[in-house]
């Protein structure tokens, strides 16, 4: 809530200043050019009115002619003052005060024919005004001089002004109320995500989010969604990982400690007691392997498990590791067969992808059965070299196919002794294939046997 009012704050006020100075400056442009105009109409309107009875003094020049535009004038809101050249006055239309006064004696030297403005200063002056020079036969005769009280100017101005103001006070309130509506619209939101990510933060993945478009604060609360089932799930992986672990470190605990016991017997002939250590060896082994592979996918995961590529020739490597493994098909009574091109070269680290195969392989001898082939292969295609390990063994069943890469899984639930692994090895393989850029598929038969295949990228020279 504090955030809401820290964010929706300063956002509403950032944005309330902003309007703000638009809004004076935009007044302040649209208020003097009004006043500007307007005066400079009053003064041209005066002006041409000084101009016609300019016309018509020199059309008939006498008392009557200046009689009737003093009478015109009494009765309109102008005045006029009529002077000789000498700027005294012949005749004016209403009492002249001490302003007119003081203007009709300015001293005005060549007036244009159609005028001049004597004042203009409607804020301070009590009266603006013009001159009209009027002549009889080409001669100049006198002034014609138009008054306008500034009170009336004054107070349209203030009347306008009135009319600002209100406009203003309008436009301030319209202007509040859509910055609480903005703040609503885009901070909301915000606060919303910003509550979900710290319920993210105290383990709390249940995060509801509703749909928020596809702006880049839909963008946002999606990228939020699937950080908090990410974690959710890595959460659950981990929790699971951590039950597997302890039970499997546990099986072959229970293993030892039990025959450890029973050895401790004093009545034991010395065949059964060997056997009992054997059987204790064999599951400290077996707890030793499976710490290694732990190792080795804690690695795998903190992604600071180094890979040494180099250019390997890949028939050679492939023969090298068909010699180290043969023996021990040969002591399963199996048989084991490659098929490899020449001169094919590629990117990798020998050493992983010797445990890669190794697994593999090791697996091929498990799950198999004597007098079975195994066939190591390599073809290239659409520029990918595939490696193939396919062996005549057991096989897969469909269902179990797409988890036997997840770690700690096993088909055989029952773990015989003889063929139980440490259900890692795959998971590993998996984890090296896919550090090197490569990838690795799995086609099963019951009965008839599995293939994995792996896809690597060919070095081109
Ligand atoms: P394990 O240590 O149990 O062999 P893996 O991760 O290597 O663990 O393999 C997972 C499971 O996949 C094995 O338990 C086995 O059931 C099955 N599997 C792996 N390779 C083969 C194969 N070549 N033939 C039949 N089943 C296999």
């Amino acid at each position: 809530m504090i955030i809401l009012n820290k964010i929706s704050l300063k956002f509403g006020l950032w944005f309330l200043g902003a309007m703000l100075i638009l809004e004076v400056c935009l007044f302040f442009f649209l208020h003097t050019s009004i006043v500007g105009s307007r005066i400079e109409e009053e003064l041209n309107a005066l002006q041409a009115r000084g101009n016609s009875h300019r016309d018509v003094l020199e059309n008939a020049y006498n008392k009557e002619t200046l009689h009737h535009i003093a009478v015109m004038e009494a009765n309109a809101e102008t005045e006029v003052i009529i002077t000789d050249l000498n700027q005294n006055m012949i005749i004016s239309s209403s009492k002249v005060d001490g302003e007119e006064r003081k203007i009709i004696s300015k001293k005005i030297k060549k007036v244009p024919r159609d005028g001049l403005i004597m004042e203009t200063r409607w804020k301070s002056e009590k009266y603006i005004s013009t001159v009209t020079p009027f002549s009889i036969n080409e001669n100049q005769q006198g002034y014609i001089y138009m008054f306008r009280s500034t009170d009336q100017i004054q107070s349209l101005i203030s009347k306008l002004n009135r009319h600002f103001i209100t406009g203003a006070i309008m436009i301030f309130f319209l202007m509040i109320i859509t910055i609480l509506l903005l703040s609503k619209v885009l901070i909301t939101p915000l606060i919303r995500m910003k509550q979900a990510t710290e319920k993210l933060s105290k383990g709390d993945f249940s995060v509801n989010l509703p749909d928020m478009g596809n702006d880049e604060l839909g963008e946002l609360s999606r990228a939020i969604k699937i950080l908090a089932e990410d974690l959710k799930h890595l959460k659950e992986e981990r929790s699971e990982f951590l039950a597997s672990i302890s039970h499997e470190l546990r099986t072959p605990l229970t293993y030892i400690k039990g025959y450890a016991d029973v050895s401790r017997r004093k009545n034991l002939n010395q065949a059964e007691r060997e056997q009992y250590l054997g059987i204790i060896y064999e599951e400290s082994e077996k707890l030793s392997d499976m710490i290694k592979d732990l190792f080795d996918l804690a690695k795998l995961d903190r992604n600071n498990f180094v890979i040494n590529r180099m250019e390997v020739e890949l028939c050679s490597f492939l023969l090298s590791i068909y010699e180290k493994v043969l023996p021990a098909f040969k002591e399963k009574g199996m048989d084991l067969k490659i098929y490899s091109h020449k001169n094919v070269h590629v990117m990798m680290d020998p050493m992983r992808f010797e445990q890669v195969l190794f697994n593999l392989l090791d697996n091929a001898i498990k799950y198999s059965e004597p007098h079975t082939t195994t066939c190591i292969s390599m073809k290239r295609e659409k520029g990918k070299i595939l490696i193939e390990i396919r062996d005549e063994g057991h096989g897969i069943p469909e269902e179990d196919i797409p988890f036997i890469f997840e770690r700690f899984y096993r088909v055989d639930k029952s773990r015989s002794r003889s063929t139980g692994g440490t259900g890692l090895g795959l998971s590993i393989v998996e984890e090296l294939i896919e550090a090197h850029g490569g990838q690795i598929e799995v086609k099963s038969e019951l009965g008839k046997g599995t293939t994995f295949l792996i896809k690597v990228e060919e070095m081109i020279e």
